[in-house]
């Protein structure tokens, strides 16, 4: 960890020498000039941090979507954003990462490997745990801020769980949702949203427990539905068949809102890009949420950061502009097949995860830090460095 740092850290001495002859000295003080209040609002501390995670969401998938959505690229809220890094997604022996890792590895500070939810590299999936890699929701909860997680999928898929939960199998959900009402910082994830409540309920009742026995057990209700939830209900659980995370965001924003030691969201909506039209529309309406939500919070003490877990293997490999990017989308609907290459006229899906570093996006208090390639824990570091906290000492290894 801390050899990666140092090595981040000289790297990006490095390059800052290597580039600055190459621009002029009038080119950078027109640059400073303009930037002059986004710097000093980037060197404030955050009071509160918004994590955005299109799941599958690379470089190519979030151009796509901007030309999907508008015509053009560079169209989409997020790429008017001042600060951008690489984050690099791999676990600790591979090359590609799936979701368990890769959103551990930005929620703890900690690379895993593939399966395992925030625990530390020695876990192997489904035979042996590693120590629990402390989240950045379990060092705010431990603070006292209010905490939210939110998910088009369901709560206890990887990437929600790796804000909340350990486990050494990303599959063992009957035994991850349950690690929300049992936190080991804090009173635990404030605000819960997300869908996927009928395979969560079957796990649950195959460890002998179900949303009714824990919604008693820790008399906190887990509603099946955002409409269900009372005003009076500031601490509010939605597990769905689905969820709409725009209208969960929201909400959620408005509970955020009132807590006095500011916040933590982590709002993942999911953009694989298996079904073209439907991921790069997602990543198209996340983009929209996402920019609603700019407007509403002060970002004098707010940090919004966009990234992704991992990348996919989607390309725009042809296409005109004013012409429809998914031409032949419909005819490959229609024949319902599931092979793993699929060849649209100008876009091509090799429809699996890749291993090519994932943009990460910042704006805000603290977002200056988000600059140059960057290990995905990096991330951890730089949620940390906004709200100026202090990593607990680990345990030697
Ligand atoms: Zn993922």
């Amino acid at each position: 960890m801390k050899k990666i740092l140092s090595y981040t850290v000289s790297s990006l001495l490095m390059a800052t020498t290597l580039i600055a002859p190459a621009y002029s000295a009038e080119t950078q003080s027109t640059v400073a000039q303009v930037e002059a209040p986004a710097a000093a609002q980037e060197a404030k501390k955050a009071k509160n941090v918004i994590l955005f995670v299109a799941d599958a969401g690379g470089v190519s998938v979030i151009h796509a979507a901007s030309v999907l959505g508008y015509g053009a690229p560079l169209k989409l809220n997020i790429q008017q954003w001042p600060h951008l890094g690489l984050n690099e997604t791999s676990p600790v022996d591979k090359y590609v990462s799936d979701s368990a890792n890769g959103m551990s590895s930005i929620m703890t500070g900690v690379k895993t490997r593939n399966g395992v939810i925030s625990q530390s590299a020695d876990a192997e999936r489904r035979k042996k745990d590693g120590a629990p890699t402390k989240t950045l929701l379990e060092y705010a909860e431990e603070r006292g801020l209010m905490t939210a997680v939110i998910s088009t999928q369901s709560i206890a898929d990887a990437t929600p769980a790796a804000t909340y939960a350990h486990s050494n199998d990303r599959g063992k959900w009957g035994e991850i949702f349950p690690q929300a009402f049992s936190p080991r910082y804090g009173d635990g994830v404030d605000v819960m949203f997300g869908a996927g409540r009928k395979k969560i309920g079957e796990q649950l009742s195959a460890q002998g427990t179900s949303f009714d026995k824990l919604s008693k057990k820790h008399k906190r209700p887990i509603y099946s539905q955002l409409a269900e939830v009372p005003a009076s209900n500031a601490r509010p659980v939605v597990v769905g068949d689905d969820m709409d995370v725009h209208a969960a965001t929201l909400k959620a924003l408005d509970l955020l809102e009132q807590s006095p030691n500011g916040y933590f969201m982590a709002v993942e909506w999911d953009a694989h890009t298996d079904d073209a039209l439907e991921g790069l529309q997602n990543v198209v309406n996340f983009d929209k949420l996402i920019a609603e939500v700019q407007k509403r919070v002060n970002l004098d003490e707010t940090l919004l950061l966009f990234t992704a877990d991992h990348s996919f293997g989607l390309q725009v490999d042809g296409g005109a502009r004013g012409q429809d990017l998914m031409e032949g989308y419909g005819d490959w609907k229609a024949l319902k097949k599931d092979d793993d290459i699929v060849r649209l006229k100008n876009v091509l899906v090799n429809r699996t995860h890749t291993a090519e570093e994932v943009p990460a996006l910042a704006i805000g208090a603290g977002a200056d830090q988000v600059r140059g390639y960057f290990p995905n824990t990096y991330l951890f570091d730089v949620m940390m460095k906004a709200y100026g906290w202090t990593e607990d000492a680990k345990p030697a290894q």
